[in-house]
């Protein structure tokens, strides 16, 4: 979403947008299913959703970003609205909203229950393919940063079909990364195959910061019924007074936190991993809050269901935690540039600090829409007039490139889920620093495999480093908060390799 509102705000101006899959196929903002954060309803404020933000992000959200992001957020569905996104709406013309987990009122605009992110990306699409300056290269990724004197000057890209082609480079005037997170380098995780977290470890090899890669947020309720990536059974529906219970049919979150199941995320996850630990099969039951409603009224959770041959009208939906959404990523001035010259970024890829440790519900879209328009304001204000008929990018790709080892790539996304995932210590994450060390060097000639291996790096090593528990990040050997540790984290990957080389050495 990021990239293809970046490139309607930078029309007129000539952009390239290169694009893995169809454009939008590969992309999470597809799948996203609860919609968009915005203080739309009169009883609502900025202000309100700002605090909210900042309290869930347990304390390392910046509040300037937080601020700057739920300012404008009626705009964004505005501007979006205006493209052709349907929001749902009353008899009145008033936009429904959705309550989700942590916002202390109902805020989250959606399309026809969970169809947000889907109707939102045809409108982004369409405009797109209407927009005669943004050229759509389909087919095509990048592979690595070419960085000159600290700033960049072109881009590595190769083909994504299976057979790659040798990276070749490409040069542009400015270069914005929205290449999304990094939830698919967990075995368990709702986010689709594409997003791997490539794009930030690429950032990472070129020399770029990197901020908070330890907060991971796993999300509550994945339906667990085997298929990979998990299918999402969305937050808006314990919104709507879905409940959770484990195979006893006891309510578990009703002990656990005051808020029940609309406790904050982390609380959530975390006692959903703890009933599946100890064998409870923890369920999401939507039956006496929606009853039949829900397979109408949520078709992407009725679908998902309906391959695992469940009826969530007669049946609890069984559900595990799953890595959802990074908080981490490239650190993102508020001006959107990252820390390497000539670069920005927006979307799930960055770290600008409004997420702090864990991210309040329906805040990943809304950043990536507020940021996609700094960045874009941004480059066009570097890049000062823009010019005239530029030419359309043809790129001649030769054959020989290497695609990343399919048992690879799943024995990395283990090592992450087992030992970096919901509940970590520092025995686990270091023996994840030395089995990523280990699948590295077994294709270290893959770019697209060791921008994997490097944000797995500095997950790991990032948590290792944060000795407390925070939001998203649990230590079982440090489970308190650490008041002296409140704030956010920073790291290159050269250090993150080094943290990782005495982990190796550690058993050597
Ligand atoms: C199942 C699910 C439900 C969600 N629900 C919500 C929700 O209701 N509300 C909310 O706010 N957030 C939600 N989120 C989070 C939100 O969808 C993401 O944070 C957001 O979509 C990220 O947008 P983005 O533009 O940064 O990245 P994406 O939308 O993921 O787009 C990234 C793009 O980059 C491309 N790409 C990847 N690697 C490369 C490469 N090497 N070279 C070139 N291109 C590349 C991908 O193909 C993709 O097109 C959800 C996420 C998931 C997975």
């Amino acid at each position: 979403m990021g990239a293809l509102y970046a490139a309607l705000k930078l029309a007129p101006r000539p952009v390239l947008v290169i694009s893995p899959e169809r454009v939008g196929e590969g992309a999470s903002s597809a799948w996203a299913q609860g919609g968009v954060a915005a203080a739309m309803d009169v009883a609502d404020s900025p202000d309100q959703h700002a605090a909210d933000t900042v309290r869930a992000g347990a304390g390392t959200v910046d509040a300037t970003i937080a601020d700057k992001v739920t300012r404008d957020a009626k705009d964004y569905i505005l501007d979006l609205t205006e493209m052709g996104t349907p929001f749902d709406r009353d008899a009145d013309g008033n936009y429904v909203l959705s309550r989700e987990a942590a916002h202390s009122l109902a805020r989250v605009v959606r399309v026809q229950g969970d169809q947000a992110g889907r109707q939102i990306m045809e409108a982004l699409i369409t405009a797109v393919r209407q927009t005669p300056s943004v050229q759509v290269l389909e087919g095509v990724m990048a592979a690595g940063l070419e960085v000159d004197n600290g700033a960049v000057t072109g881009v590595w890209v190769e083909t994504s079909a299976l057979n790659r082609s040798k990276p070749s480079l490409v040069r542009g005037a400015a270069y914005l990364l929205a290449g999304g997170g990094s939830g698919g380098l967990y075995a368990l995780t709702t986010n689709p195959p594409r997003i791997r977290g490539q794009v930030i470890g690429m950032a990472a090899r070129a020399g770029a910061v990197i901020a908070d890669a330890e907060f991971v947020q796993f999300h509550p309720t994945a339906i667990d019924a085997g298929e990979d990536p998990a299918p999402l059974a969305t937050e808006a529906l314990r919104g709507e007074g879905a409940t959770l219970i484990n195979r006893q049919g006891e309510r578990f979150m009703l002990a656990i936190h005051p808020d029940a199941e609309l406790a904050p995320r982390d609380i959530v996850a975390r006692a959903i991993f703890a009933q599946t630990q100890a064998g409870n099969r923890p369920m999401l039951d939507t039956r006496a809050a929606l009853g039949a409603k829900v397979l109408t009224q949520f078709p992407a959770v009725a679908e998902a269901c309906a391959r695992a041959g469940i009826n969530p009208a007669v049946d609890p939906i069984p559900v595990a935690a799953a890595a959802h959404y990074h908080m981490g990523g490239i650190d993102t001035a508020e001006d959107g540039r990252a820390s390497l010259g000539n670069l920005w970024v927006c979307g799930e890829a960055s770290s600008t600090g409004l997420h702090g440790a864990n991210r309040l519900a329906s805040n990943g879209l809304l950043e990536a829409l507020v940021f996609a328009r700094t960045c874009a304001e941004g480059i066009a204000a570097t890049l000062g007039a823009a010019p005239a008929d530029v030419p359309e990018v043809a790129i001649d790709f030769a054959p020989g490139g290497s695609s990343p080892d399919f048992d690879l790539v799943q024995q990395l996304r283990q090592t992450m889920t087992n030992m970096v995932g919901v509940v970590r210590d520092a025995a686990g994450l270091k023996s994840a620093l030395r089995t990523i060390a280990t699948l590295e060097a077994r294709q270290a000639d893959c770019p697209d495999f060791v921008n994997m291996t490097a944000t797995a790096t500095l997950i790991a090593a990032s948590a290792l480093m944060r000795e407390e528990s925070r939001g998203g990040h649990y230590r079982s050997d440090y489970p308190e908060a650490d008041p002296a540790m409140a704030s956010r984290s920073r790291i290159t990957l050269a250090e993150a390799l080094a943290i990782r080389a005495a982990a190796v050495k550690e058993t050597s």
